[in-house]
């Protein structure tokens, strides 16, 4: 059992509360009332956090790509690094960055994952005897450590518009329609938990062409579809070229797009496409910290939230894993750009409790999952913030000093009512740390 000085209860803050859980779900909350001897205490309780685009094999080379070569530096040389550590892990390497990236996860608030999948095959490209092996190793990853999993594989079959060959880099990565229809029935199977998922992923415009996802839209209907769109600006202007059209507006325009789906970085819109995307209920999956690592750009996010639109976030690259620094570094793109502060907060409110609200509702809709909230019978995936300075509990306040400032942190977490996190560190970080340094000595050689 815990008891929270105070807690995001889905009618405000409460105070003196006490939350009791059994099988995975909260069964009973008590505001005004006083801790039992055997409760773990903490100062703030808040929903955890689903975290809606992770390439978890990407956690491996965090940090290792910051030098300058011949020439201009990009996300495309970026990911011709990326792809060279992609042909070199193998399903053990899988399993070992992912243990870290959800043990990270974890230890940041972060309850849930969308696994954006699309590392299938052997090195050589062959399918492995099990075409799901990679994806079988995502899940238990996701068991060892208790994060909750919306695996999403990704379907991949070309290397640009036109369709284009797909390069030899991207051979770990390729489907045709049946085959990848097959891998998601195998994951389906592989679902032993109930707070797991299976929706699926056509990487890109580039990757997926217009028949591709039309017969993907057609064989798998009721799942969630994320796709990344309109992150970088050569890809705006490759579709310009070949469908004269935009990503997003060609996007709208040609297939049904709404809450089931979520458009992962969507960075670059006109306003006209910017006010479509709101309103048809698509979640914006953001991933401020990668975008900025990647310069990719920054997405018009006070006019987005303004539509009504729905955010999420997600660590994609795992360069950082960090709540607070996406939600830190969503609203400075938008302090430096603007020349201003509080940009997303609306009036008289606080901005980290806006921006933390909206990734909390929009990951869960974009990741499947039940609404993120400290209720009877919603999961028991809880986080605690500490307050060392022990001000007077002024949630929002606590929230904005997590965000934004230094004294407040993630203390413990948990998931499907599991204590995973306990004083800042998962139950298992060392054992896992430990053999993720193994792998990166071998891989990086
Ligand atoms: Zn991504």
């Amino acid at each position: 059992m815990i008891f929270a000085r105070i807690a995001l209860l889905p009618s405000g803050w409460a105070e003196n509360v006490r939350v009791s859980g059994s099988a995975g779900r909260i069964t009973e909350i008590v505001a005004q009332t006083h801790p039992h001897p055997d409760d773990t205490r903490v100062d703030a309780l808040i929903p955890g956090m689903p975290n809606v685009h992770s390439h978890a094999f990407q956690r491996g080379h965090s940090g290792l790509t910051e030098m300058r070569g011949a020439g201009q530096e990009s996300f495309w040389t970026w990911r011709e690094m990326m792809y060279r550590f992609a042909l070199s892990v193998s399903p053990e390497d899988v399993s070992a960055l992912a243990e870290m990236a959800y043990v990270e996860m974890l230890e940041a608030g972060f309850t849930r994952v969308g696994e954006f999948h699309y590392l299938h095959h052997d090195p050589s490209g062959a399918p492995y005897d099990n075409p799901a092996e990679l994806s079988e190793r995502i899940f238990d990853a996701a068991e060892t450590t208790g994060i909750a999993l919306t695996h999403l594989p990704v379907f991949y079959a070309h290397g640009g518009f036109g369709p284009k060959p797909a390069g030899e880099g991207q051979r770990r990565f390729l489907h045709d329609i049946d085959a990848f229809i097959a891998l998601i029935e195998r994951c389906d199977k592989r679902i032993t938990r109930p707070q797991d998922r299976v929706g699926f992923a056509p990487h890109s415009l580039r990757a997926a062409s217009h028949e591709d996802l039309t017969a993907l839209t057609a064989a798998l209907p009721g799942r969630r579809l994320h796709i990344h769109i309109s992150e970088q600006v050569k890809e705006v202007e490759d579709c310009l070229d070949h469908h004269g059209q935009r990503p997003v507006e060609w996007l709208l325009d040609n297939f049904d797009v709404g809450a089931d789906w979520c458009l992962i970085h969507a960075t670059h819109l006109t306003e006209r496409e910017t006010a479509r995307l709101a309103a048809c209920g698509a979640v914006a999956g953001l991933c401020p910290v990668t975008e900025a690592n990647l310069g990719d750009g920054l997405f018009p996010a006070p006019d987005f939230l303004n539509a009504g639109g729905r955010i999420a976030i997600g660590t994609d690259s795992n360069v950082r894993i960090d709540v607070a620094e996406e939600l830190r570094v969503l609203e400075y793109g938008q302090r430096l750009t603007k020349r201003a502060r509080n940009v997303l907060a609306e009036e008289g409110g606080s901005t980290g409790r806006r921006l933390l609200d909206a990734a909390l509702a929009g990951g869960a809709q974009a990741l499947d999952a039940p609404s993120p909230e400290i209720a009877v019978d919603a999961p028991a995936d809880l986080v605690s913030l500490s307050d060392p300075l022990d001000l007077a509990p002024n949630g929002d306040n606590l929230i904005d000093r997590w965000v934004f400032g230094r004294d407040v942190d993630v203390d413990h977490v948990w998931a499907a009512g599991e204590h995973v996190v306990q004083h800042g560190r998962h139950v298992r970080r060392d054992a896992v740390q430990h053999r993720f340094g193994e792998v990166l000595r071998r891989v990086l050689v």
